[in-house]
């Protein structure tokens, strides 16, 4: 019999439609899968008791002959940071450790609507900061290409539980870079669609203006079919586009045809220093845009002048809005109570939050409420803001130019597990090409562009397309997913080690 673990998700939901397979059967083989590479990747913060259950209500609802969608009985992975009423949410942070959500997040309810099965919750850096997985409050997550080193951040266990084939779909978060950052370093695809266009109701909030909710897969077409389900207007979320999308899994089936790289203009952005980018990734870079010149697509020269103070706007803007957002989390309302014997209320706050928090969230709100206070407003997120909008501005104009921006997702391999704790700037330079998307509020994919001479681990290549154009990206990236699979034999994940032979 097949392995159902090392399926797509189209593939499997594929053969749960024609009964070849009972989403019983599928969800047990990934349980298993879980069962025997969790204890080294660690992808998981939670397993969940309820994932058979809710199989076998699909499978029987099938039996009915109920019309069910295109995904029914597929097992999805969900991000911590993502409430769920049957399975704790932590955010990665000890302050919320076994906290039970009252509602499920928006995507969560929308993915059980549809009959994907939760599987479990996924590990990721506390409160999505981070780019390593490293500052989760229950210890890292390992890349299952090389369990030395991290799987990237935020969303590492999303993106590890797909490419450790514990789960074929996940959900993540973006807010500069957790989807697609991790995608790059496991060899995986994320989506960070725009913003706006997935519900952030439920997901625990990081920087309001930046947050956005997505998928997390192994193919482009996968990704579009979890996309499918969890888009749209939500009026729980203030901020949610009233937009009627197309369908991401039909834009993924015709960009896989290719005839879309064909006169296609991509955008090459001329200030991206070379020099910070190992060469192997710029040389994975490089060859992904000359197989896309020889289908026809132009390749194109533009200017994004800002795009190098992102990173410096972006350290100012997200702390201010998540020391405001982490405000909540004052011992009263959420999770941890530590008390103090005869001390005030403050005194068990400041208590509290000093247990609770880990310190790149305590970092991150001491610097958040500096930038805001009074006297320092204009000068930090004041400003901050302003080169937010000169970054808007380049990507407008960049985009009369080009369909489509590329950069290498990130600029390194997965770097080794502990090789930059230590060093919060050497972090937060991870996000360079990342972040700007989020600035501007406009969506972006990482697919894998191949393996690093250097080390021979995976890289990834971002697309960025206009706000509102997620369905471009699909048609884009699924061409050179479709491209570089026919040169490799094969997906690059069939190239990652076998785990438990990997040690
Ligand atoms: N690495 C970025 C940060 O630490 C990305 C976070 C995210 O997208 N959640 O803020």
């Amino acid at each position: 019999m097949t392995d159902l673990t090392r399926l797509s998700a189209a593939d499997l939901a594929a053969k749960l439609a024609s009964r070849e397979v009972s989403s019983v059967e599928a969800t047990q083989a990934h349980l298993d899968r879980i069962a025997a590479v969790d204890g080294d990747v660690h992808a998981f913060l939670h397993v969940s008791e309820h994932a058979l259950q809710a199989a076998a209500d699909i499978d029987r609802r099938r039996a009915a002959g109920e019309e069910l969608g295109p995904v029914a009985g597929v097992p999805l992975a969900i991000k911590d940071v993502l409430v769920t009423t049957d399975m704790p949410s932590t955010s990665g942070s000890r302050i919320l450790e076994g906290y039970m959500s009252p509602y499920d997040a928006t995507v969560v309810a929308r993915s059980r609507a549809a009959g994907l099965v939760p599987l479990g919750k996924t590990n990721m850096d506390e409160f999505a900061m981070g780019s390593s997985t490293e500052h989760s409050a229950y210890g890292p997550t390992h890349n299952p290409w090389d369990l030395d080193r991290i799987p990237g951040g935020s969303g590492g266990g999303s993106a590890a539980a797909v490419a450790a084939f514990e789960a074929p779909l996940a959900l993540g978060s973006d807010t500069g870079g957790s989807i697609r950052q991790p995608a790059h370093v496991t060899g995986t695809v994320g989506i960070k669609p725009t913003y706006g266009g997935v519900s952030r109701y439920g997901a625990i909030a990081l920087a309001s203006s930046l947050d956005q909710v997505g998928p997390v897969t192994r193919s482009v077409l996968d990704g579009g079919l979890l996309h499918d389900v969890i888009a749209g207007h939500d009026p729980h979320d203030s901020t949610s586009l009233d937009e009627a999308w197309p369908s991401f899994a039909a834009a993924a089936r015709e960009g896989a045809r290719g005839e879309v790289l064909k006169g296609l203009k991509v955008g090459v952005i001329t200030e991206l220093p070379d020099s910070g980018f190992q060469p192997g990734v710029s040389a994975s870079f490089r060859a992904s845009l000359d197989a896309m010149a020889a289908q026809g697509a132009e390749i194109v020269e533009i200017s994004a002048p800002h795009f190098e103070y992102g990173v410096a706007a972006y350290y100012l803007i997200l702390p201010a809005e998540a020391s405001s957002n982490l405000a909540k989390f004052d011992s009263v309302r959420f999770g941890m109570r530590v008390n103090v014997p005869g001390g005030t209320v403050e005194d068990v706050m400041a208590a509290t939050r000093d247990a609770g928090f880990g310190d790149e969230v305590k970092r991150r709100i001491i610097l958040g409420t500096y930038a805001l206070s009074a006297g320092y407003y204009d000068a930090y997120y004041g400003s901050a803001q302003k080169v937010r909008t000169l970054i808007q501005r380049d990507f407008t104009e960049a985009f009369e130019k080009v369909d489509v921006i590329a950069t290498p997702t990130a600029p390194t391999t997965a770097f080794r597990l502990g090789e930059k704790i230590d060093d919060p700037l050497q972090m937060y330079l991870n996000d360079v090409t990342t972040i700007p998307a989020n600035l501007a509020g406009v969506p972006g994919i990482s697919i894998p562009s191949g393996l690093s001479a250097d080390d021979g681990l995976p890289v990834g290549i971002q697309f960025l397309a206009p706000v509102r154009e997620d369905a471009r990206l699909y048609r884009v990236g699924a061409a050179l997913e479709a491209l570089l699979e026919d040169s490799w034999g094969g997906p690059l994940l069939d190239r990652a080690p076998k785990l438990g032979e990997v040690r």
